[in-house]
């Protein structure tokens, strides 16, 4: 049976490992970090699960949602989230009489207005087709904001593609019954462990495959294959053979170690844990701000996802922070003093973690870049992507398995044909 090396062991690279195993496959996965999970790992801290910002499982892929819930006991929740625009607390998703009677008359009237008189602009920019569909007011107030604090430039400078993905929607009514997918009303979670407890599970199944602190830094390659990967472990550089290459790292860093450069480019994040000396901050899952003067785009609470086991009297937080900024604790302290959510005198202790690929950033020549890659790529017939950033894709978990499965149903069938 063939030899499979996997770089990367988070959920793209552990699932892939784990049912390529189910069929025969001799398996090696290479994680440069000293821990498994990638950017679907959670940590320890004060006697909390916590997550890499808030994660949760929602998907209308039946299959891959069978496949978690064998895998991981999860709890159904009920969606309970909000949104902070123009420093007012707004239902999350938008209700269109709520946001007109919350915001301040001048704003609202300007919202209704501008949408009903919309423009049309030629669809070759996120910034067109978010003024084509819900007028100048809306874009001003949300989309220019949000965006730039997302990744750093303005709507002009993101595909139209960005917005077609994220934006299923079709009036001002669903304009926040958005963020990566359709609009979910439940979600399920973990009901232990975090949502790293989906990597966990998985590395009960494959984890003697596994080599921790090895770092790949290069491929060897020969007829149009990938014969071997190299990877530094204890000091020392090794090279091991493989018969197929499956890549779970950032599309960026595989291309480098094949001496290709692609203007492909990912927003970092980072992440503020408080821990806080009072039983709760808010009584959502997630809150998020829509103002651009505010630096988080999204907080969430813990104990709101999982309440066994955890302290009662105190209570962990996690803000998530896009935006460029020296002091993203102090931001982020300012940010709840101003919406009334906590004061700096009850944190007991904090926490920040930084991830440098965070989101694939879809700019307006991501498309061409992405076509370069395949290019390369696809010049090594044992060569595969899986995953957000191998595949430069602004998918979840399910869809990072769903890429998984197809791969291995590839493979199995093409080795059948083999056969
Ligand atoms: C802020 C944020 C919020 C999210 N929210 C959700 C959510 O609510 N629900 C959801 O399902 N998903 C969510 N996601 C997406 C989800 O986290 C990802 O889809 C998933 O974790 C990607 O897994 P992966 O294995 O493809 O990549 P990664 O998790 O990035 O794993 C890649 C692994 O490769 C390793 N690696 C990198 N370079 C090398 C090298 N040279 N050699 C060896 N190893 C290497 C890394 O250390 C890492 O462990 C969110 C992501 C972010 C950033």
């Amino acid at each position: 049976m063939e030899r499979v090396v996997i770089l990367g062991a988070g959920v793209s690279g552990l699932s892939s490992a784990a049912l390529l195993r189910e069929r025969g496959y001799e398996v090696t996965l290479f994680e440069a970090a000293d821990r498994i999970g990638g950017l679907a790992r959670s940590f320890e801290w004060h006697g909390f699960s916590c997550d890499i910002a808030p994660h949760r499982l929602f998907t209308h892929d039946a299959e891959a949602l069978d496949y978690l819930l064998r895998l991981v006991p999860m709890h159904k929740h009920r969606r309970r989230s909000s949104i902070f625009i123009a420093g007012k607390k707004v239902h999350d998703p938008v209700n269109p009489v709520d946001l007109i009677l919350r915001l301040p008359p001048r704003i609202s009237s300007k919202l209704v207005r501008d949408y009903l008189f919309k423009p049309r602009l030629p669809e070759e920019s996120f910034e067109n087709l978010a003024l084509n569909k819900f007028g100048r007011g809306l874009y001003d107030l949300f989309f220019e904001p949000y965006t730039r604090k997302m990744f750093g430039v303005s709507p002009a400078e993101i595909s139209v593609e960005w917005g077609r993905q994220k934006l299923r929607t079709s009036g001002l009514r669903d304009v926040f019954r958005r963020n990566s997918k359709i609009f979910f009303r439940h979600f399920y979670y973990p009901q232990q462990g975090g949502y790293g407890a989906i990597c966990e599970a998985l590395y009960d199944k494959v984890g003697d495959r596994v080599e921790l602190e090895a770092r790949v830094t290069g491929l060897e390659t020969a007829d149009g294959k990938v014969t071997a990967v190299r990877y530094e472990q204890d000091g020392a550089s090794h090279s091991f053979a493989c018969d197929r290459l499956v890549s779970t790292i950032p599309a960026t860093v595989l291309g480098s170690m094949l001496g290709h450069e692609f203007t492909l480019r990912f927003q970092p994040v980072t992440l503020v844990y408080l821990l806080f000396d009072k039983p709760s901050v808010m009584p959502y899952h997630w809150i998020y701000f829509g103002d651009g003067d505010v630096v988080i785009n999204r907080m969430a609470e813990f104990k709101n996802f999982a309440r066994g086991g955890v302290p009662e009297d105190r209570t962990v937080v996690v803000a998530e922070v896009t935006s460029t900024t020296d002091d993203p604790l102090g931001d982020v302290l300012a940010a709840f003093e101003r919406y009334d959510l906590a004061h700096r005198d009850e944190v007991l202790d904090s926490l920040l973690i930084h991830e440098s690929f965070g989101y694939p950033v879809y700019d307006r020549h991501y498309e061409l870049a992405v076509e370069d890659a395949r290019q390369v790529f696809g010049a090594f017939e044992n060569l595969h992507l899986v995953g957000r950033n191998a595949e430069f894709r602004h998918i979840e978990v399910d869809e990072d398995l769903a890429s998984a499965m197809n791969l291995v149903r590839q493979l199995t069938r093409s080795q059948a044909t083999v056969e």
